[in-house]
């Protein structure tokens, strides 16, 4: 998990892409995409926080160098164990669509009688679970301690 990136959002879309040396398109087709979830200004403008922009480099590598798709890598967050982390109660478990499928992330479905209707995802321990390289494989490594 990051510890000492800012999640302050304070770059515009233009500067962001222009940061991370990738198209503004780009940068809306990973947040169409379900990969990010940029900071909304009341305007409707996105920003985005170093944090965000780590997320992003990190996505890169594995489109670019690890040779994995979008759609693998949405399958995988969609794995992420968001009940789990956030400890939701059976009821809310068979009310929520992330509980049984598998095809996106927990932030992506239209939560609407559970624990997550209300809830700011860009804030959420679930979505922050991947936020950088590590940081997935580190959730995992919490949620599963070593046998005794
Ligand atoms: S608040 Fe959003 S990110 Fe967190 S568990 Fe619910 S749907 Fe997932």
């Amino acid at each position: 998990m990051q510890t000492n990136i800012s999640t302050k959002p304070v770059y515009t879309i233009s500067t962001a892409a222009r940061l991370l040396g990738i198209s503004i398109p780009t940068l809306r087709m990973y947040e169409t995409e379900g990969l990010i979830i940029p900071f909304k200004k009341s305007s409707k403008h996105r920003l985005f926080s170093d944090a965000d922009l780590e997320r992003i480099r990190c996505l890169r590598r594995a489109l670019n160098g690890g040779k994995m798709g979008l759609e693998s890598i949405r399958r995988m967050l969609a794995i992420i164990p968001c009940w789990a982390i956030i400890e939701c109660t059976e009821k809310d478990r068979k009310n929520c669509e992330a509980f049984t499928s598998y095809d996106k992330p927990c932030w992506m479905h239209n939560h609407k009688d559970n624990v997550c209707r209300d809830r700011d995802c860009r804030e959420c321990e679930v979505y922050n679970s991947f936020s950088d390289c590590s940081s997935l494989k580190e959730k995992f490594k919490e949620l599963v301690p070593p046998k005794k």
